[in-house]
């Protein structure tokens, strides 16, 4: 998807405060944070939503998932909390067809949310 947003962050087209990269993720901090820590853990490949995933997805959504988790610990939230959050489409908020997970911590974070 060359046009996506966040395809092109991957692709290094557009700059992005890069916490984490590997073969399959990108990790990188929200340009409108909501909280002290908000990043968004995407797939390098592009899937547009949730409803997008296959069977052959399962495992770079488990990488994801766990990712979330070590970002959140590497910054010092693991004990404290942190949330993780997929929006998906319009009701929901999603905004970048790409999917991402937002992990967002050092705050109180209310529920439900908005
Ligand atoms: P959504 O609303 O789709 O769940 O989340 C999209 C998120 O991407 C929003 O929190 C928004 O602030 C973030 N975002 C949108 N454009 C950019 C960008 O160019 N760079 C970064 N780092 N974040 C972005
Ligand atoms: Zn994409």
């Amino acid at each position: 998807m060359s046009d996506c947003l966040f395809c092109r962050i991957v692709r290094k087209e557009i700059p992005a405060s890069v916490v984490y990269e590997d073969d399959d993720l990108l990790v990188f901090n929200d340009i409108n944070p909501q909280a002290p820590l908000h990043a968004l853990v995407i797939p390098k490949r592009h899937i547009a939503t949730l409803n997008d995933l296959s069977p052959q997805d399962d495992a770079v959504v488990g990488q994801m998932v766990r990712r979330a988790a070590a970002v959140a610990g590497e910054k010092g939230y693991a004990a404290r909390g942190f949330r993780t959050v997929f929006n998906t489409n319009a009701e929901a908020g999603q905004t970048v067809f790409h999917i991402h997970l937002h992990v967002l911590a050092g705050r109180g974070l209310t529920w439900p949310p908005g």
